[in-house]
């Protein structure tokens, strides 16, 4: 059942979009009516002035321009938050079944998972974990069991992982979590680098729709900030000549103050983190948060990893695709790795390191509006790093991996040398009791 803080956001949610239609209407008839056409065009003999028709219909196509790109980004936002809002799929039933027999028939993890649900829908400090990999089990680190949808991660050179070198796991989904992938309590669903849940839009800001949002606050911000100067300035004229105010001009400066002020904080801070290049979620912890890495090690270094080479690895490592799970002692023992492995080392930032600033503000920037300026104003291009057909990574990454690659001696391959997989199978069982998810 959905708690009571949930309805209400979903309540307002609903109310807010029919709400701002009605200010829009109310803001149209009041420099339509009381402004242009009775004061300026055709003054009413109340205001004993004569008629300013150039300056009526200036300030009149002005107007309408500006509040039609602010509907139309509205609109884009609201297509993109309603029809492509980057929500994760659930796991398949039939997934979420077996992890749900296989935990009853141990009655300890059952209650240690029941647990871990509830926590997963807190929206406290766990969301952060969860979010960061700070704490590879906050999340419940996922079921230990299961291993659907891991080669969507160890196919990629870098991922977020926990602690023990697995994906972020959310147990409410019952499923890996892509990198900057947060479960939405409204939605109930994770959501691709989600931003946050936005009454005034109605839905989810994620990767697919912040640059929409920032370009509809910005464009929300100029057409309050005209509405303001020309409802003030002819206010002010008003109770110069006639001694008194204009109510609906007096309300207008009202309203074009309150939204104006919003959207001028909602545009900077919006700003702000498309050029630190993170959510408003990883945005909370931002000065402590440590971010756990799993880094493909090259081919050409695996044979560095065996027992008998004098390199001495500063890493843990973890190899892909996982042995499936629960083993037998029996089966542990016969089974056979696949041929081709993925070895990743598992590496951790410093606190406050982001591993997705590109290193300039302006690349940052470039992720989220686009490459070219005219994507930056028109509200019709995809954010590039809604891209998902560049397969490296979730995300492009900047010079905190670079580094972390660099001080763990994971070199990439010389041109020359071939690259090989020799001598992975039979390092595995060395590696997998690292590999195993801990089952305590
Ligand atoms: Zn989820």
């Amino acid at each position: 059942m959905a708690r009571p803080d949930r309805r209400v956001n979903l309540a307002v949610a609903r109310a807010i979009p029919p709400f701002l239609l009605c200010v829009c209407v109310y803001a149209c008839y009041i420099v339509t009516k009381p402004l242009c056409i009775d004061y300026l065009i055709r003054p009413l003999p109340k205001y004993s002035r004569s008629s300013r028709v150039g300056a009526g219909i200036a300030i009149l196509v002005i107007f309408y321009i500006l509040i039609a790109v602010v509907i139309i980004t509205y609109l884009r936002l609201l297509y993109n938050i309603t029809r492509n809002p980057g929500f994760l799929p659930r796991s398949p039933p039939s997934t979420k079944e077996q992890q749900e027999t296989e935990s009853s028939d141990r009655p300890p993890r059952r209650k240690r998972k029941h647990r871990r649900t509830r926590t997963a829908e807190k929206p406290d400090k766990t969301d952060l974990d969860i979010e960061r990999g700070t704490d590879g089990n906050a999340d419940g680190g996922g079921s230990p069991l299961d291993i659907t949808g891991l080669e969507n991660f160890y196919t990629k050179d870098v991922f977020v992982c926990q602690e023990d070198g697995r994906p972020l796991y959310c147990s409410t989904c019952c499923r890996y979590k892509p990198d900057r992938a947060h479960h939405c309590r409204e939605v109930d669903r994770c959501v691709l680098k989600m931003d946050h849940f936005c009454p005034w839009v109605g839905g989810v800001v994620s990767e697919t729709s912040f640059k929409f949002f920032i370009q509809f606050v910005f464009y929300t911000l100029l057409f309050c900030a005209f509405s303001l100067i020309i409802c003030a300035t002819f206010t002010a004229e008003i109770i110069q000549n006639t001694g008194g105010a204009n109510v609906h001009l007096a309300i207008g400066i009202g309203l074009s103050s309150l939204f104006g002020l919003f959207s001028f904080g909602m545009t900077i801070s919006s700003l702000q983190l498309a050029m630190w290049n993170l959510s408003t979620i990883e945005n909370l912890n931002r000065r402590s948060a440590v971010w756990t890495l799993a880094i493909r090690v090259p081919n050409h270094m695996l044979a560095r990893l065996n027992p008998e080479s004098r390199w001495a690895p500063t890493f843990r490592t973890i190899t892909y695709p996982l042995p499936p799970m629960p083993v037998s002692p029996e089966a542990e023992r016969d089974y056979q790795p696949p041929e081709k492995q993925h070895v990743f080392a598992i590496l951790q930032t410093l606190p406050g390191e982001n591993p997705f600033d590109l290193g300039s503000p302006f690349k940052n920037l470039q992720q989220v509006l686009g490459y070219s300026i005219i994507d930056w104003f028109i509200p019709f291009k995809q954010s590039p790093c809604a891209d998902r057909t560049t397969g490296d990574s979730f995300y492009e990454l900047g010079p905190v991996v670079s580094r972390l690659k660099k001080e763990a001696g994971l070199d990439p391959p010389p041109e020359s040398q071939p690259t090989t997989q020799s001598g992975t199978k039979r390092k595995h069982k060395r590696r997998r009791s690292t590999h195993r998810p801990s089952q305590g």
